[in-house]
């Protein structure tokens, strides 16, 4: 393994402590107190261990959490009131709703209900318009980890070679966007895209999204280039016990890439503490101060 390994715990800790200490100033300062609320629909497990450590590194960063975990039978109609009251709630300075919500609820509907302004996760239509269109809003929150962690090995991303692997609204598109914002040159790429792995291998920067376990070869990657692993993909491991492995095949890639993130321990932990710095964002634009300096 010759790649730098790119230490996303070691980097998300470092941002949630300036996050924290920004949150301090913000009360110190103005008396203002950011607020989260995260609601939770039905009893999914993953999505409640999920929620469970959004609201623990929420309350650590000094922020207040206002969780909302409701019935796996609610309306969509029922839904959509509490939405509207979280909107009205001048305490609540960000809203995340925790995807996957159940069958009954159109998901498009209950994100377009957010007051743009508090939707921290960046997913409502606004704020995907604004960030195509180089305007300021809230970004999603695991693009911008990904773009955080590329900037701790270039100084710059401007002119390098990004290719993105998936197109997804969640990471693929918006992680995009951030890199052309940055003035990356910047390929998607798809189920559909020709000689993937000739694609790949012009990147400097490489960003996988796929969802597919350890996809991406040793031999797609330039040497020396950046590869950003967003996969979370449970295989089964020894023993009969399961384990996490990336989208990207990351002992054959470790000897050729310049730096790489690990799966687990790279981008998973940048999302929460970019959350934190969404709902910081947003409680200041609410209040009609500067944006953190963080
Ligand atoms: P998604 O909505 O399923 O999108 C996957 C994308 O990959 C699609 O655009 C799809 O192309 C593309 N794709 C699928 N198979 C492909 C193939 N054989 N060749 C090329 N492209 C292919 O997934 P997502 O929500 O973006 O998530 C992607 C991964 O990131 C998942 O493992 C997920 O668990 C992980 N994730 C991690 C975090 C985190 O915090 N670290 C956050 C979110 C997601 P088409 O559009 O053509 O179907």
């Amino acid at each position: 393994m010759s790649a730098r390994i790119i230490d996303g715990k070691t980097i998300a800790a470092d941002l949630r402590g300036k996050a924290a200490d920004a949150v301090h100033r913000l009360r110190g300062d103005r008396g203002v107190v950011p607020g989260i609320a995260v609601v939770l629909v039905g009893d999914n497990p993953a999505s409640e261990v999920y929620v469970r450590n959004k609201s623990k590194a929420v309350t650590e960063s000094g922020m207040h959490a206002f969780d909302r975990k409701l019935p796996s039978s609610i309306s969509e109609v029922e839904l959509l009131a509490i939405i509207a009251e979280l909107n009205a709630d001048e305490e609540v300075n960000g809203i995340l709703v925790q995807l996957p919500l159940p069958k009954q609820i159109d998901t498009q509907k209950i994100i377009a209900a957010i007051d743009p302004g508090k939707d921290v996760d960046g997913f409502h239509p606004l704020n995907a318009g604004r960030l195509a269109s180089g305007l300021p809003g809230l970004a999603p929150c695991t693009p911008l980890g990904c773009v955080f962690l590329a900037k701790t090995v270039h100084e710059t991303l401007a002119g390098l070679e990004a290719v993105v692997i998936g197109r997804s609204n969640i990471v693929g598109k918006p992680v995009a966007q951030l890199l052309l914002a940055e003035n990356a040159t910047v390929t998607i790429a798809h189920s559909k895209t020709n000689d993937l792995p000739s694609v790949c291998r012009r990147a400097d920067l490489l960003v996988a999204a796929i969802g597919r376990p350890e996809m991406v070869r040793g031999d797609w990657i330039k040497p020396g280039a950046t590869v950003i692993d967003v996969g979370i993909n449970r295989v089964p491991g020894e023993n009969g016990k399961s384990r996490i492995v990336g989208d990207v095949a990351y002992t054959e890639a470790g000897p050729i890439a310049g730096a790489i993130t690990p799966v687990p321990g790279g981008v998973g932990p940048m999302t929460i503490a970019c959350l934190l710095l969404n709902t910081l964002r947003a409680a200041c634009a609410q209040k009609g101060l500067p944006p953190p300096k963080v």
